[in-house]
């Protein structure tokens, strides 16, 4: 694979001021990292005791697994860094809602709270779509919160599958190709 035109640049933030948009910056740049490689642009950090033990983004397309979503590969990161599978005293940081899968998966990972970007309240299982952090019966909840560098974080995938859209319109059009838009640049 090619590497990808990025129009997007990376953020290097004060190491001084160590917040949520320190965080949620790094896990930005791994988004980037994605777009370069022709994927979602979804990135996420993980950090334990003020440091960042797992940075990954998606590679689903790449190494064609529908499980190699960004917030799987950082959990999976994370627990062999730590030799514990509990991640209780972590927080993720993720630039886009967790999905189903994701969002199942930091309950079971017994993650400590999750901070995300972009809201997505068709897919989203942290509070948009449903809350799978409060499941009623569950012995582990988490809290998360949404919106943080949202517009950064929106404003990359929108920009990502503008582009995808419009070189499917191109190709179709020069192939006459009546396939139908695959379902994962469906547009948050
Ligand atoms: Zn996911």
């Amino acid at each position: 694979m090619e590497p990808q035109p990025c129009p997007f640049e990376k953020i290097h933030p004060s190491e001084l001021h160590r917040d949520a948009g320190y965080f949620m910056t790094h896990a930005y740049n791994e988004a980037i990292e994605a777009w370069k490689k022709d994927e979602v642009p979804i990135g996420a950090v993980i950090e334990h005791g003020g440091r960042i033990i797992a940075a990954a983004h998606n590679q689903s397309r790449s190494t064609n697994d529908p499980t190699a979503h960004a917030e799987i590969l950082a959990i999976s990161q994370a627990a062999h860094a730590l030799g514990d599978w509990r991640l209780n005293e972590c927080t993720l940081y993720v630039t886009k809602e967790p999905c189903p899968m994701c969002s199942g998966a930091l309950v079971i990972a017994r993650i400590g709270k999750v901070f995300f970007g972009l809201p997505d309240e068709k897919m989203g299982c942290l509070g948009g779509a449903t809350d799978l952090g409060a499941l009623p019966r569950s012995n582990h909840h988490f809290e998360s919160t949404g919106g943080v560098l949202e517009d950064l974080n929106h404003e990359i995938l929108r920009a990502f599958f503008e582009k995808k859209r419009a070189l499917n319109a191109a190709k179709k059009s020069a192939s006459n190709d009546p396939e139908s838009f695959p379902e994962e640049f469906e547009s948050p």
